[in-house]
């Protein structure tokens, strides 16, 4: 069968007669006299298209028959029209011509070679041996775009067993007796491969590293090449226009705009945390003096109306710190309360998790904690009636 995808790797459309057909679990595998679908390999994926305006749901090769898998039947020995997917094939190719130009620079450059490779639907990987840092994935990213900008043709040959000692290939060659196909781009890089890839690096038009980082021995590169490569830095042009006018700044001045702003919220929360240890100060101050003492207990209830909790668990917290004393804190908002109860650690008679788990149920509110600290959330709308309670029976435990 003839492989068109070899012999011209642009070509979508062609028309062929069908030379098997195969049924299996209600689909039709069917094999062609040629086909410009490829099967897949060397990490690309297969093609899709259409056979006869139906839908071609998977290709794959077997014993050197691609077949065509489809849900219809076609008769042995008839005519079809068949077009591939192109811009899956051409994705296909540009990630996957991609990878070999980044093997080849980082081979090149650091004697640095691939272990292993990942051809995605959103982002591909290359694994290079040992750990390279951004300096050297940089270069290797310029070199990259070098490559795509000189137009290097991409060869594609079938050497003979002595000619294939013979090449200097940078991997070790596929166990196989079968026809062994090399790619050569330039002199960056020759691999034995069955891929599909374009005629020119030029074709790439970007290869872009989103990303690396160490694993294990190795270092992972994330890359994008071709119409991904462009989409890519066209959705970035955006978010940095988008900062900018963000920042009414321009593009070298938007890092700088960013540390001020950070550099001002820091000032102003170092100022909050002042302004906050202050006011909590006097509220503190405020509730000793004004509520009402069980004994030797100071037993302190307060509905907080527009407070965080944070603030309010730190006040309850600081008045703990004396002795003998309980705070039964509330902070309402428009439907579900907060609620927070604290005890003074020398008090032996409470458990305040205990506490408000026994009596939050009169709330529909779910909360716990341990013997000095405890916090909880229910509804607001009975939240006076059960602070109310909790203190009543606080209260008649002395
Ligand atoms: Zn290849």
């Amino acid at each position: 069968m003839e492989k068109l995808y070899y012999t011209n790797q642009y070509q979508t459309k062609f028309e062929a007669k069908v030379i098997e057909v195969k049924e299996l679990n209600n689909k039709y595998h069917i094999a062609l006299d040629k086909t410009a679908f490829f099967p897949g390999g060397g990490g690309q994926c297969c093609d899709l298209g259409k056979i006869n305006e139906k839908d071609v749901l998977e290709v794959y090769e077997e014993n050197e028959i691609v077949y065509h898998v489809i849900s219809e039947n076609i008769d042995k020995g008839s005519l079809i029209k068949g077009e591939i997917n192109w811009n899956r094939r051409e994705d296909g190719m540009h990630q996957h011509l991609a990878q070999h130009v980044l093997s080849g620079c980082f081979f090149k450059l650091f004697s640095a070679n691939t272990v292993s490779i990942h051809l995605g639907k959103e982002i591909s990987t290359v694994d290079i041996i040992g750990h390279l840092d951004e300096d050297k994935i940089k270069k290797a990213e310029k070199m990259a775009n070098d490559i795509v900008r000189q137009n290097i043709m991409v060869e594609f040959i079938i050497p003979s067993y002595d000619e294939l000692k013979n090449l200097n290939l940078r991997r070790d060659l596929p166990n196989t007796d079968k026809e062994i196909r090399v790619v050569k781009i330039g002199d960056l890089d020759i691999n034995a491969c069955c891929g599909v890839h374009p005629k020119s690096t030029l074709d790439l038009r970007l290869i872009k590293i989103k990303k690396y980082e160490k694993n294990k021995n190795n270092t992972r590169i994330e890359f994008l090449a071709g119409k991904r490569a462009i989409e890519d830095s066209l959705k970035n042009d955006k978010i940095i226009k988008d900062i900018c006018n963000y920042l009414s700044s321009n593009e070298e001045e938007s890092l700088n705009s960013i540390k001020n702003l950070k550099e001002n919220l820091e000032i102003l929360l170092d100022e909050k945390k002042k302004n906050e240890e202050e006011l909590m100060k006097y509220e503190s101050e405020y509730l000793l003096s004004t509520c009402h003492k069980e004994k030797e207990l100071l037993i302190i209830k307060k509905i907080f109306q527009e407070k965080s909790i944070n603030y309010i668990r730190k006040l309850s917290s600081k008045l703990a710190d004396k002795n003998n004393i309980i705070c039964l804190f509330a902070i309402k908002n428009k439907e579900k309360s907060n609620i927070i109860f604290t005890c003074s650690n020398n008090i032996a008679l409470f458990n305040m998790g205990e506490l408000l788990k026994e009596n939050i149920k009169y709330i529909n509110g779910k909360g716990g904690g341990n013997k000095i600290l405890a916090q909880g959330a229910g509804e607001s709308k009975d939240l006076e009636n059960f602070l109310n309670d909790v203190y009543e029976k606080c209260s008649a435990l002395f």
